[in-house]
């Protein structure tokens, strides 16, 4: 099974204030030639190029920060869930500084920057990763899980002992009209009680009511909510967006409890692992064989 590479037709560019970092940043989406993948570019530091791909994962603390020596690119996971929702495969990702703007905290801007850009085909197809066997982590309650299947399936289930969140189950068909209507306009969320612990941390420095769910003791600071279970969805976006770092699409059904960056990470490891020592004509072969709406 293949799919057509594609990249964006034009340049688009935003800019944004960082969660984390708090500092304000300029990113530019240029079209890349077939082939040399999803790349950060950073602009500030003549050009340094950073792979969108899990061996260049360096940090995992509530959001996914990708890096090269002492130079990173963090929050990266909204925008690659976007990217990867709509099927591209080729670009470079110019930015001015360490951190990916957060915008409202959903994928939705990026998704309309996207589109304001246009999407080409490249002529050329990329295998998409498809699994023989089942691969699975289990961390205590936490555990995630893929069978084979010749689609992408994702169920999600969280349990946060918050009153406005509690147990939230979502299952989603990864399909680009219904990642733009059901998964990008999910928000990251995060608790009153955990911002000074955060923000010692060099964490949540850039976090406002303005880019992201706010939770005190009672519930949501700033409602309403965009879905009644705009949480679970969340975590299926950042999952999309960790997934991404595979560097090719997916196929397969996923079962996620209680998961989070730091497991999908593992779990994408995992699957590069298994399918590298698996990998032969059965899994990357049939070529011609496209599957036009796979994104
Ligand atoms: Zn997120």
């Amino acid at each position: 099974m293949h799919v057509q590479r594609k990249t964006i037709s034009a340049n688009v560019g935003i800019t944004g204030i960082g969660l984390h970092s708090g500092i304000y940043t300029k990113v530019e989406l240029l079209p890349a030639r077939a082939g040399s993948g999803i790349t950060f570019v950073r602009s500030d530091l003549d050009g340094l190029r950073i792979a969108a791909l899990q061996a260049s994962t360096t940090a995992l603390d509530h959001a996914t920060t990708v890096g090269k020596d002492d130079v990173s690119v963090g929050t990266v996971e909204h925008l690659l869930a976007a990217l990867a929702a709509c099927g591209i495969t080729d670009l470079d990702i110019l930015i001015d500084g360490p951190e990916v703007p957060i915008v409202d905290g959903s994928a939705l801007p990026c998704m309309h920057l996207i589109a304001a850009a246009g999407v080409k085909q490249l002529g050329v197809t990329v295998p998409v990763l498809r699994i023989s066997q089942p691969i699975e982590l289990v961390d205590g309650d936490k555990s995630i899980r893929i069978v084979p299947a010749n689609r992408l399936h994702i169920k999600y289930r969280i349990d946060f002992d918050h009153s406005a969140i509690g147990r939230e189950a979502f299952h989603f068909d990864f399909h680009q009209d219904n990642f733009l209507r059901k998964i990008a306009p999910a928000r990251t969320f995060g608790f009153m009680r955990d911002v000074e612990k955060l923000r010692a941390a060099g964490l949540a420095r850039g976090g406002s009511v303005e880019n992201c769910i706010v939770l005190d003791d009672d519930g949501v600071v700033n409602g309403p909510l965009r879905f009644r279970d705009e949480f679970v969805r969340h975590k299926i976006l950042d999952l999309i967006g960790d997934l991404a770092l595979l560097g090719r699409p997916i196929v397969g059904e996923i079962t996620a409890n209680r998961a989070g960056h730091a497991m999908h990470s593992r779990f994408v490891e995992k699957i590069l692992a298994t399918t590298a020592m698996t990998e032969d004509a059965a899994t990357v072969g049939a070529p011609g064989r496209t599957l036009e709406s796979f994104a």
